[in-house]
This record gives C-alpha cells, sequence and structure tokens, in this order.
C-alpha cells in the first residue's frame, strides 16, 4: 500500500482543549426515554439490548395475528445460518449448551465463567468466528476442562449431537482451539484462494478457480434478467463432479425450511390483502423447488406490495458472507410501518428524481427515469436468523440488479433499532472523548438522532437505487469489491445531499447547520473510532467498515492543500477537524463521481486500486492511540439485541384474539429457548 501521507502531526497544539473540558458535562439533547430498560447483558465486546416496539397495540386482531406467523417463521432458519457461517457450528454450540446446562461443578470457576462467555460470543456470532470481524474466537477454558466436561454429558445429550463423546471430541476441539484451522470465516485478502481460505461453509471441495469456472459457464451471454446465480446453493466436488446442493424442501436444510413454510402458509391465510397473501404463496413456492426465476417472481411482488401495513424479510438474501458475493446467508425479520416517521421517506422518494438529476455523477451513468423507490420506516419486531441479534439499521431490497432496474426497490430504516442505539449511548463519555470541541458535540447533541436516520433514508432508499451500470456490464465484475464500492456508492450518495440546501427546503431538517453533525460523525467514525472494532494488528474486512474508510481517507487525502479536513494531535490525541464542511462536500461530490464511474463501467482494477489504498489497512500508531483511549471508557464496541417473547391469545373454540408481547427475557434464556424450540437441523449437513 502507498505511504499514508494525510497524518498530519502538529506540535503546536492550536486545539480546543479548553472547551473540550468544559464540554464534557454537557447534556444530550435527545429526551432520554426513562421508563424502558434498554441494556440486558455486557460481555466480551459486546452488549446485548432490548428495543421497544412501540404502537404494536394499535394492530388490529387480524394484524396481530399475522405478525403472530411470521415471526414464528422468522426464527425457524436460525440453526441454517450456524451451518452457513461453519460446518462445525452446530456441533459446537449444541456441545456448549449442554455443558452449561448440565453443569455441577463450581459456576464461579474461571472455567465455567469462560464456557458462559465463549457461548454468548457463539450465540452473537451465529458461530466460533466474529461476527464482523470474521476471525476465529478463542475460548479461555482448556482443551482438557472441555473434554473432561463432554465425557461426563449424559447419553441423551449425544442424540441430537449425533456423534459419541470421543468422535465429538476429535471433531470439534482442534476447530475450537486449533489457531491454523478455520481461522478466518472470510478471506478475502488479494491474491490468496478466497474459496479455501474462507472457513464459511458454502463450498466444499472446490477453490476459488473451479467455483469461477462453475458460474461463469452457467451465466448466459445478453441475458437481461439473469437469476441470481448461486444464490441459495452450497457448491461441492463429489467423486470429481462439481454440483449444487440447494437449500430447498427436499434438498439442503429441508427439515429447517419446512417448518418455515408451515408458519407462512398459515401466514398466507391471514394476509392483510390479495398481493401480500401472492407474496407469501411466491415464497413458499420458492421455498419448494428451490427455483431461483421463482425467487425473482416472489423478489419483483415483494416489490410491488407497497400497501400492506405489515411487512417481512425471509430467506436467503444477503451475500456479505460469501467471499465471491454469490451465496446468501437466511435472514428474517418482521416489521410494520410507522406511520409518523414515514412521511419523511415519502418525501425522499416523491422527489427520487430531482436527486439523481442533480447528483455529480456523469450524465452516461445515470438513470434517465428513477423507478419505484418505495421508502418507508418501520418498527421490527422480531429478527432472525443473519439479522440477529445484530442487526442492520436500514435494507434495501432486492438485490437482484435487473429487478431493481426494472421494478424498483423497496427500502427501510428500522426506527426502534436505532431508538434502541441511541437511547444506550446517552452518557456514556463517547462523543465527549472523540469530538474536537464544544461547537462539534452541541451539533452532535443536537441533530446526530436525525440526521442518522436521514442519512440512512438517503443511503438506502436513494443511494443503492441511484445510477445504472452501461450496457454489456456484469453485475459481478468488481467481484470481492463489489460489496465496498456498492456501500462507499450509497453512503456517498447520502452524504453530498444531506449537505445539499434541498433537504432543508423540503423540511427534512431544521437549517443549514444541522447536516455537519452528520459529517463530522461519519468523519470521526471513518477516520478514528470505527478503529475500535478491529483487532491491533488486523485490517479491516467488513463492506461497510472498508467503504467508511475508504470515503474518510479519500477526502483527507484530497484535502492536503486546502485543509477542508485534517488530523490534529492534542494532548497527544488525535481528533478530526473539519474546517470547510462546503469544501469537504465538494469532495465527496467527486468521490461520488469516481464510485459510479467504476460501478458503472464494471472497472475492477479501479475498484481494487481504491479499495485497497484506502479502505483495508490501518496505521499501528493510531489504531493503538484509539484502542487505548476507547477502553478506558468501558463501552462494548457492538450491540445486539434480544427479541420480545410473544404469546398468543385464542379463546376456547381456538380462534386467536389477541398477542400478548414481553420485554423480560434475558439474553442466555432467549437463546436456550430458541435452541431447543427452534432447532431442526442434524449437526452435520451434506
Ligand atoms: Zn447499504
Amino acid at each position: 500500500m502507498k505511504k499514508i501521507i494525510f497524518f498530519v502531526m502538529t506540535t503546536t497544539c492550536l486545539c480546543a482543549c479548553n472547551n473540550k473540558k468544559s464540554s464534557a458535562d454537557s447534556d444530550l439533547k435527545t429526551p432520554a426515554i426513562t421508563d424502558f430498560n434498554y441494556k440486558v447483558d455486557t460481555f466480551a465486546d459486546m452488549e446485548i439490548l432490548r428495543y421497544r416496539v412501540p404502537e404494536i397495540e394499535k394492530l388490529t386482531t387480524k394484524q396481530k395475528e399475522l405478525l403472530y406467523y411470521l415471526n414464528e417463521a422468522a426464527l425457524q432458519g436460525r440453526d441454517i445460518l450456524y451451518d452457513q457461517n461453519g460446518k462445525y457450528n452446530l456441533y459446537i454450540r449444541r456441545t456448549l449448551e449442554h455443558i452449561y446446562t448440565n453443569f455441577d461443578g463450581d459456576k464461579n470457576s474461571n472455567d465455567f465463567k469462560a464456557v458462559e462467555t465463549y457461548l454468548k460470543r457463539v450465540w452473537v456470532s451465529n458461530g466460533i468466528h466474529h461476527h464482523y470481524g470474521n476471525h476465529k474466537f478463542i475460548p479461555e477454558f482448556s482443551q482438557d476442562f472441555l473434554t473432561v466436561e463432554i465425557k461426563k454429558l449424559p447419553e441423551t445429550a449425544f442424540e441430537k449431537i449425533g456423534l459419541n463423546a470421543e468422535e465429538l471430541i476429535s471433531t470439534i476441539v482442534p476447530v475450537i482451539f486449533d489457531p491454523i484451522i478455520a481461522s478466518t470465516r472470510l478471506n478475502q485478502a488479494a491474491g490468496v484462494d478466497q474459496i479455501t481460505a474462507s472457513a464459511s461453509n458454502y463450498y466444499e471441495n472446490v477453490n476459488q478457480k473451479e467455483v469461477e469456472a462453475f458460474y461463469s459457464n452457467m451465466k448466459k451471454p445478453n441475458d437481461e434478467t439473469p437469476v441470481s446465480y448461486g444464490l441459495n446453493s452450497k457448491l461441492v466436488k463429489e467423486n470429481g463432479k462439481i454440483f449444487e446442493k440447494t437449500y430447498k424442501i427436499g434438498g439442503l436444510y429441508s427439515s429447517a425450511i419446512e417448518k418455515t413454510v408451515y408458519w407462512l402458509q398459515k401466514a398466507a391465510a391471514v394476509a392483510e390483502n390479495e398481493q401480500q397473501k401472492s407474496v407469501i404463496e411466491k415464497l413458499v413456492d420458492y421455498y419448494k423447488s428451490g427455483d431461483l426465476k421463482k425467487f425473482d417472481d416472489y423478489s419483483i411482488s415483494w416489490v410491488a406490495d407497497t400497501l400492506s401495513h405489515i411487512d417481512f424479510i425471509n430467506g436467503f438474501i444477503e451475500t456479505y458472507g460469501d467471499p465471491m458475493g454469490m451465496k446468501a446467508s437466511w435472514e428474517a425479520n418482521v416489521n410494520f410501518k410507522n406511520a409518523e416517521a414515514t412521511k419523511r421517506t415519502e418525501i425522499i422518494s416523491a422527489n427520487a428524481q430531482w436527486f439523481e438529476d442533480n447528483s455529480p455523477v456523469d450524465k452516461q451513468f445515470k438513470k434517465e427515469k428513477v423507478k419505484g423507490i418505495a421508502a418507508k420506516v418501520i418498527n421490527v419486531s422480531i429478527i432472525g436468523g443473519d439479522s440477529y441479534p445484530t442487526t442492520p439499521i436500514g435494507i434495501n431490497l432486492p438485490n437482484s440488479n435487473w429487478i431493481r432496474a426494472v421494478h424498483g426497490s423497496k427500502s427501510v430504516t428500522i426506527e426502534n433499532i436505532t431508538e434502541a442505539y441511541d437511547q444506550a449511548s446517552h452518557g456514556n463519555g463517547f462523543a465527549e472523548e472523540f469530538v474536537w470541541s464544544k461547537t462539534e458535540l452541541d451539533l452532535i447533541n443536537e441533530y446526530k438522532f436525525k440526521t442518522d436516520n436521514l442519512h440512512t433514508d438517503l443511503h438506502e432508499c436513494l443511494g443503492h437505487g441511484s445510477g445504472k451500470l452501461l450496457q454489456g456490464v456484469d453485475p459481478d465484475a468488481l467481484q470481492s469489491y463489489g460489496s465496498t464500492i456498492e456501500e462507499a456508492r450509497a453512503d456517498l450518495f447520502g452524504l453530498y445531499f444531506i449537505a445539499d440546501p434541498k433537504i432543508v427546503e423540503l423540511g427534512l431538517l431544521p437549517n443549514a447547520e444541522a447536516y455537519k453533525a452528520e459529517y463530522y460523525s461519519f468523519f470521526m467514525n471513518g477516520l478514528l473510532t470505527q478503529q475500535v472494532r478491529i483487532e491491533i494488528g488486523k485490517n479491516i474486512e467488513e463492506a461497510h467498515m472498508r467503504n467508511r474508510q475508504l470515503i474518510a481517507r479519500y477526502v483527507l487525502e484530497k484535502s492536503a492543500d486546502d485543509k477542508a479536513i485534517e488530523l490534529k494531535v492534542c494532548d497527544e490525541k488525535t481528533f478530526v477537524v473539519i474546517n470547510d464542511y462546503q469544501k469537504v462536500r465538494q469532495h465527496l461530490g467527486e468521490l461520488l463521481a469516481e464510485i459510479q464511474r467504476i460501478k458503472s463501467t464494471g472497472d475492477f482494477d479501479a475498484a481494487r486500486n481504491i479499495v485497497e489504498n484506502y479502505a483495508v489497512k490501518l496505521d499501528v500508531v493510531l489504531h493503538k492511540e484509539i484502542i487505548e483511549r476507547y477502553a478506558k471508557l468501558n463501552i462494548a464496541p457492538y450491540k445486539g439485541f434480544v427479541n420480545p417473547v410473544y404469546t398468543p391469545i385464542f379463546d376456547d373454540d381456538n380462534n386467536f384474539i389477541d398477542l400478548k408481547i414481553d420485554y423480560t427475557e434475558k439474553f442466555v434464556e432467549q437463546h436456550l429457548r430458541y435452541s431447543r424450540d427452534y432447532s431442526d437441523l442434524p449437526s452435520l449437513n451434506d
């Protein structure tokens, strides 16, 4: 990588240290919701929160019934994700759960506590690799302890595991403890065989060349409506033959998919309208057949359903876990519209064409006609699979490029999750430590909850939907750099326009100052604070984190002459200082134009260069400093959630009459319950 020249060390301290000190006790202005306890648990690098489901009581009885069935469907695929994330994950989770619940020794011993922490981390990550950093985390109990405890387990424990004690020990001990085996879930390093170097379970006995050849043979030239090749299968080589094992009823993961379909069919029977009923039925058809054309039919129908109050995601959707970006992990959520906040996104959608026309990208890469961007603000009632327990705050689907171009996409911001994040961060000292001066701190306190939500709306409902590929460009041309480039494109679109006078004109922000809260916190995050999520010596792997650093470092480098933005050091602490917000916006616009060009033309070399140069590597000295400052605050860098518990009420004739919601379940209890009630897959799936 090229030398980092943007890191400006100032010896004379010009900073606002005095301001900073006086601001440490300033009040946060977003009012705290005091009668709801957001905090559930903390361990390792995690804090577990609960979220409210506002206005659930306003749903009709029939809507509550629908919500309940969809909720149940959303919990059935949990085991699928464990298996996708790693071949031995279900063995390991089940073994650890048995040890945890059967343990009759000293529960205050270090070994037992280490089991508890490790098991919690497995639950958070849906496997043995860190959910965000992808590296394998190693437990703090010993191999001997694990071996002894496995041998003590009752006979019944081994039924679902499917191995005897000796077999189990020889299978999982090396996978858990040997740092060489399955060391990372996702390896997208340049120059390695990304398939064989990744421990995720989307491929077996094939290398990257074979995978690339298999799928390029499958793709038809000049296909205007290609299916999402490889999306719902594992690619394997058996007896010299390479073929797909499809996720479907009667195929891979059948027992979990059957249960999902059972609940979806109950949901279809109480759908809000015919359109929604047909959406659910199409999803069922797809789960039964595994036919990707049927998945496209479902996606098209789902995009068209904009009138239903309740909506859901359920299936093999996002491809971040596959080094090739083709195979999708199972995820789900169920949600309903937040009517008040949705007015905001309706304004954005109604003006989508204006934003497209006025974006700084080259005309040939713009959409002449922006189609059907349906945007809304939602509250989730349940999150499952790859959206649980850590969850995105904004979603834009479907992912198929041609469906987006022809039929549009649906975009959501999840406000009850962002509310939980916001409420849980009150008074934790983070902003006071990393923000340059009282000016920026006041901006953040005043506007950040608003601007964060707006940026997410712009990212999801305009950013991902903007621009077009030039004719004949392969949508997968950017390969492993595709996700980072796509996220950068969406973030840049949002950042560029959040500072536009049009936003104030449309009433989306109260004044021309508010956007500065978003700019400052975005750059502070991208240049400094997101690094707390990475271990010293490691690179950035995750696409969203790569995208944020890409944008922040690129703009910092372009500011070398005009000093629009710089890093300053004060009392041996590094801060972001923005001297000229409008010039920063100009640099963001230039970068947006370049990123869109890369995407539109499928310029793989440019994608690789910009990602490798700006997005991946960390400055070790700065990284250490940030980690040390952060450690003193005692804040967990990652947040996860527990779901509420829903209990249906039936009358004597077995008619559904109400849905009770309860927020009191704790993290451990929830996972043990899910493993008991929603766990039908064998431990080894092939
Ligand atoms: Zn995105």
